[in-house]
């Protein structure tokens, strides 16, 4: 992979995936015959539900579709969408600790061990009632709808019909599930799950953990898809009104184009935002599969097309900053002229709220794992190389692993491969490469299947998330960093761009929360660190030290933190970010707001 930087009217980055780019200065021979592809497939205001994995007696797909397929009609929205609403009259506000789908954590039948900090808001399982049993369950055979295989359209009356806990359906993203079989298993509790009994839990979903793999998990309940009326009469809303639609309630479509010479396809997606860097795109090419995201602050910009022609490979990202424009410049196999880009593909030239879209996952590679302490380590995977892929400053991606035949799900959060590499140009296969410090849990569920991967084995990883904003950290003077455990790792990459890009910058300082020194993850490259740069001081708390342990012990408290965070004037700017176990994070908070620490001033790292 090679790396260049130019300037079109001021600055542009560009990555090139393999070989050295393409000019992309060449003279365009021809413009694309279908550019935009507006008189084949016209936008979508919002996507169709995806399917879920199709359980084997029946496919979703056997189904009449949700909503008729209408093509002018951009304002057919998604069941998902449309159902949120009502959803917020008829469910209760989302407590702030909601542990609605929370993700699996096993009940202690086989794999017990003393409850962590974190898992108070779990509620206890019966025996017998680990993610562990579910799978089998669902392995049975057991018809677990009551519709024997069948799958059925469901209309919102019968919906609401199936409220109860013996009788409870719920809906998300435009698919409907018998819950009822599940609520014993649920590790949030069946009280939580009853808030959505008889109605469409997708945006109680959302709000706790959009990325808990429930089609994998619950394809045995799948009892059909939501019967839908078009919101519109077909071909009502002209594509203009769309976009004015969405103008109001967020920023303005992009658009894109593609042109092409001898050798070459360039599309071009004009974001219309100024603040485009590498990585607010994600490009992957798979068979004759292009896909290219683009995040514009909440919403999620889709170029999606099944390529008319062969491509090579290894293809470049140019970003021209300062007019918003992405240039993807992919070769062609062979140098004929092609009369079209492709055919769309789900969800293509489509503008929506990220929260909306699916997560897209792509097979990573394992190429390293290394010890960093006693129970962590330092994975490195590999991307594949027809993707471009950057994990933005304090935001997190989901691993996917199979186990047990049902896909299952957790986030990490990457990290640069030691503490010394700088924010500069990217150097050459850097950005092929993510790093992820893991601790292994060795009665946890994902963490030892993780740990037995080989060396070449794949995981899947998906496309990053978080509310972290990079801007937070503009004209920064003092940097305060709390940090229990691997609530370290979204601390390493903010860190390193603090003090490589933030001119402003005074001081950072990490207070480190661990339970003995040997705990302590790159204790010795914090140091060093702390040494080499005048900047940064590190403070380590230790909750359950030896005798021979000199420094702070303990626990999160206000006394620490009234000590630590000194700003230097009243009107410095200061930011303090918080990551650890949940409860750590949550008393550190009020700690902070009762130490008069406003809002914008704090940063707490969640799921
Ligand atoms: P789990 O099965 O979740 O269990 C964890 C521990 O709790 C085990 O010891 C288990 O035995 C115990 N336990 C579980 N349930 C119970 C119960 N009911 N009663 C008693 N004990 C129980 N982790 C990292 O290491 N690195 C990262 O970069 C990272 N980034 C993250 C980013 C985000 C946004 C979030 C939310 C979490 C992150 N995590 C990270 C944590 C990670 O997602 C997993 O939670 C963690 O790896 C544990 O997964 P597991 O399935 O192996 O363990
Ligand atoms: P750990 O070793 O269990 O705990 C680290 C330190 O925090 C220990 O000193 C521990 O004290 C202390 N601690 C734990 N709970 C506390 C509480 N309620 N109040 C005060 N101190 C507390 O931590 P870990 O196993 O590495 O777990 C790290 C956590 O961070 C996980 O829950 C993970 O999900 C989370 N995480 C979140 C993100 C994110 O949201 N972006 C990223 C990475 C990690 P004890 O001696 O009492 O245990």
């Amino acid at each position: 992979m090679e790396i260049a930087k130019r300037t079109e009217n001021g600055s542009g980055q560009c990555v090139h995936l393999c070989r050295p780019p393409p000019a992309p200065d060449l003279p365009m021979q021809h413009r694309g015959a279908d550019s935009g592809y507006n008189a084949l497939a016209p936008p979508r205001a919002y996507p169709a539900p995806s399917l879920p994995p199709a359980p084997s007696r029946l496919l979703p797909s056997d189904l009449p579709a949700p909503h008729p397929p209408c093509p002018g009609s951009a304002a057919v929205r998604s069941p998902g969408s449309r159902f949120a609403s009502s959803l917020r009259v008829l469910c209760s506000p989302p407590r702030r600790s909601a542990v609605f789908w929370r993700p699996w954590i096993d009940d202690g039948g086989e794999k017990e061990q003393e409850a962590p900090h974190n898992a108070v808001e779990a509620v206890p399982l019966k025996q017998g009632r680990s993610l562990m049993d579910w799978i089998r369950l669902t392995k049975s055979g057991k018809d677990l709808t009551g519709l024997k295989g069948r799958l059925i359209e469901v209309t919102e009356e019968e919906l609401k019909k199936h409220n109860k806990k013996d009788d409870c359906w719920i809906c998300i993203r435009g698919f409907v599930y018998n819950v009822s079989p599940y609520m014993e298993y649920h590790p949030g509790g069946e009280d939580e799950l009853m808030r959505a009994a008889g109605s469409d839990g997708t945006d109680l979903f959302d709000q706790v953990h959009r990325w808990v793999n429930y089609e994998s998990m619950l394809k045995e309940c799948l009892v059909g898809r939501m019967a839908m009326k078009p919101a519109f009469p077909k071909g009502m809303l002209p594509q203009s009104q769309v976009t004015d639609t969405l103008a109001k309630e967020g920023p303005s479509s992009p658009s894109y184009d593609w042109f092409q010479t001898d050798s070459l396809v360039t599309i071009v997606i004009y974001t219309k935002q100024k603040d485009i860097n590498l990585d607010s795109v994600i490009v992957d090419h798979r068979d004759d599969s292009f896909r290219a995201e683009t995040v514009i602050k909440d919403y999620s910009y889709l170029v999606h097309v099944a390529l008319s022609h062969e491509i090579q490979e290894d293809f470049s990202v140019l970003v021209v900053e300062n007019v918003g424009k992405i240039e993807i410049v992919l070769k062609k196999k062979e140098n004929t002229s092609w009369k079209c880009l492709g055919h769309p593909q789900e969800n293509h030239n489509s503008f929506i709220p990220k929260k909306d879209t699916g997560l897209f996952y792509r097979k990573c590679q394992l190429v390293s794992k290394e010890d960093v302490t006693h129970d962590t380590k330092l994975f490195c995977l590999m991307l594949p190389p027809s993707t471009h892929l950057e994990v933005p400053v304090g935001q997190h991606v989901y691993l996917r692993l199979p186990i047990t035949g049902t896909e299952i799900v957790k986030p990490y959060t990457p990290v640069c491969d030691s503490l010394f590499s700088e924010f500069k140009e990217p150097v050459l296969p850097n950005n092929i490469y993510i790093y992820f410090l893991i601790k292994i849990y060795p009665a946890g569920f994902f963490t030892p299947e993780l740990d037995q991967l080989q060396i070449g084995d794949y995981v899947s990883v998906s496309n990053p998330e978080g509310n972290f904003i990079i801007s937070q950290l503009q004209e920064l003077e003092d940097l305060f960093l709390l940090a229990a455990g691997t609530g370290f790792t979204p601390m390493v990459k903010v860190l390193n761009y603090a003090l490589t890009n933030i001119p402003s910058l005074r001081k950072v300082k990490l207070m480190f929360f661990n339970k003995t020194e040997d705990d302590i993850i790159w204790r010795s490259q914090l140091e060093k660190l702390a040494f080499k740069d005048k900047r940064f001081e590190v403070e380590f708390v230790l909750s359950a030290p030896t005798s021979e342990w000199s420094g702070k012990q303990g626990y999160i408290s206000p006394a620490l933190l009234s000590e630590f965070l000194k700003r230097r004037s009243d009107t410095s700017k200061v930011l303090i970010c918080l990551c650890g176990p949940t409860p750590f994070t949550e008393q550190g908070m009020k700690m902070l707001h009762d130490l008069n620490f406003s809002k914008d001033e704090i940063h707490s790292f969640t799921a």
